[in-house]
């Protein structure tokens, strides 16, 4: 994906179709199971140092952008309410990030906090998605955490009691539509960068409760959902 500051190109906005490729995700990624309002997270550490971090930085800025520019049109038409964006604290390193109701950042971690009413990230696992799976990676995780923001923006009976499920919708819808707004370009390779990032954030482990996570497939189906139907096929 990409910022439209930097791409010019007139490509038709397909929409993001996103197949599942579980079978095809060999990284060896390990996915840690996490509390509360945490990102389930990469562990393989990939320095920050083997990654152009200024390309990184740039996507990032880009996704930013683009999902606010997204929600800043969408959420008053669809909600018929004000649209006050969260907080972006960005990236930290390890523990070093905010701090969110006393409780300090967890390492290759992303996350929205709600009492804070911010979103913020691990530079160190926006490294290894980035370099390992692509710059597709960096939107969808900032997609994904912009969406529990919107779900606190909501009515309680609009939020899913599946609501990693309905944040990975609702990046789908923000993604897509940024698309169709002309602020994002898709580019080739995306729908497969975006599958991987699915797979490797799924909760696909025996000890999870699928109930309120969701593996790979059902994650992957929320995203698609949102992209196809946009942001009223996300609430329920
Ligand atoms: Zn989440």
């Amino acid at each position: 994906m990409n910022g439209i500051l930097t791409t010019r190109g007139l490509r038709q906005v397909v929409t993001i179709v996103v197949w599942p490729m579980a079978a095809l995700f060999t990284v060896g990624c390990e996915v840690t199971t996490s509390s509360s309002n945490d990102e389930s997270a990469v562990e393989t550490a990939v320095p920050t140092e083997q990654v152009d971090l200024s390309a990184m930085e740039r996507d990032e800025r880009f996704a930013v952008d683009a999902v606010d520019a997204f929600w800043r049109k969408h959420f008053p038409e669809t909600f018929d309410k004000a649209y006050q964006p969260p907080q972006v604290a960005g990236g930290y390193v390890g523990t070093d990030g905010p701090a969110c109701a006393g409780d300090a950042s967890v390492p290759y971690n992303a996350f929205y906090c709600q009492p804070g009413d911010f979103i913020a990230w691990d530079e160190n696992l926006m490294a290894s998605g980035y370099s390992q799976i692509g710059d597709a990676w960096v939107y969808l995780i900032i997609a994904h955490e912009w969406g529990h923001a919107i779900q606190a923006r909501l009515n309680s009976d609009q939020v899913s009691v599946q609501a990693e499920l309905q944040a990975d919708c609702l990046a789908g819808a923000a993604l897509q539509g940024a698309a169709q707004d002309g602020n994002l370009t898709i580019e080739p390779g995306d729908s497969e960068e975006l599958a991987q990032t699915l797979t490797a954030v799924a909760d696909d482990y025996p000890w999870t409760d699928v109930s309120d996570h969701g593996d790979a497939e059902q994650r992957i189906s929320a995203f698609n959902t949102g992209a196809s139907g946009g942001i009223t096929a996300c609430i329920t």
